[in-house]
């Protein structure tokens, strides 16, 4: 991908653990890349089609001034998820934020956080076989259109299921969520996890009854085999509840691991 670089972008301000630097202030550097394809702008000569870095870097100095963070992290985490919302053209930034006059006792140059941050896609799955099971699916994907580190959020058509795995129980309404999300897979499982919260879900029996299940199911093409998290989500592939939800919103998003697009998956398994 193309790049767009901000370097050494002076800003005085109050960033500090200690008082003094949020009284005092000091000088703070921006080094930003922004990642994004500059074709077009390139082939009309047009800035309309590019992204205006006068206007990030305007932006940056907002960011940069009208908080005071204790963490130069929280500054450089802020100033990224601000240039990736404002300017939609822009898929991921480095952001690196310097402070050349932080109160250390010693001779140094500089200290510095550099990140890295984007929109990443991802699919989750939700289920509910409990009380008003379209509320709270409905509930979930409004959490879901809230949040500020996600944008495009498309849900598929809820349809109802019979259950999986534990058979005695009522049916399933399930659905699918494709959205870009600026979380990491664990953070979007965190918050996964506190919106199954809000619905007041709890753990009894394994694959039993439950009023909100929210299950990662894609993120990117990547793989994960952590002990909290699988994705692509394991079962997802013998799963019509599943399949048929996400091969509605994304038929040619392709299973990293098992090669097959998300319609050939639910073509194999409904043959079967
Ligand atoms: P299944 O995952 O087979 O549909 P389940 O949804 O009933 O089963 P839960 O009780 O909701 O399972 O989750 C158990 C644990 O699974 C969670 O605590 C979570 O850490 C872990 N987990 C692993 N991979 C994923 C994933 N891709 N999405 C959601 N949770 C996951
Ligand atoms: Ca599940
Ligand atoms: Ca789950």
């Amino acid at each position: 991908m193309d790049k767009i670089c901000i370097e050494e972008l002076k800003i005085f301000a109050h960033h500090g653990v200690f008082e003094h630097e949020n009284t005092n202030g000091q000088n703070f550097y921006v080094n930003a890349v922004l990642y994004t394809d500059t074709e077009k702008a390139g082939m009309l000569d047009e800035l309309s089609c590019s992204v205006d870095y006068s206007k990030v870097c305007a932006l940056l100095e907002r960011v940069m001034t009208e908080n005071t963070y204790r963490l130069i992290e929280t500054a450089a985490q802020t100033a990224a998820e601000a240039v990736l919302r404002e300017f939609p053209a822009v898929r991921a930034v480095d952001m690196e934020i310097r402070k050349p006059e932080a109160p250390i006792d010693m001779e140094f140059v500089s200290v510095s956080v550099k990140i890295h941050r984007g929109w990443h896609r991802a699919v989750i799955a939700l289920g509910s076989n409990v009380g008003d099971s379209r509320r709270y699916i409905t509930d979930a994907v409004e959490q879901l259109c809230a949040c500020p580190q996600m944008r495009n959020v498309r849900c598929s058509e809820l349809i109802v299921t019979k259950p999986y795995g534990y058979t005695n129980q009522d049916d399933f309404l399930n659905g699918a969520v494709l959205c870009e999300t600026l979380l990491s897979p664990h953070g979007l499982l965190e918050f996964m996890q506190e919106i199954e919260k809000s619905a007041h879900r709890t753990r009894e029996i394994h694959w039993g009854p439950r009023t909100l299940d929210l299950d990662l199911i894609l993120y990117d093409e990547d793989i994960i085999s952590d002990p909290d998290l699988i994705v692509p989500h394991p079962d997802m592939h013998n799963r019509t509840f599943v399949l048929k939800p996400v091969a509605e919103l994304a038929p040619y998003y392709r299973h990293p691991v098992l090669g097959m697009t998300m319609m050939q998956l639910l073509e194999r398994l409904e043959k079967k």
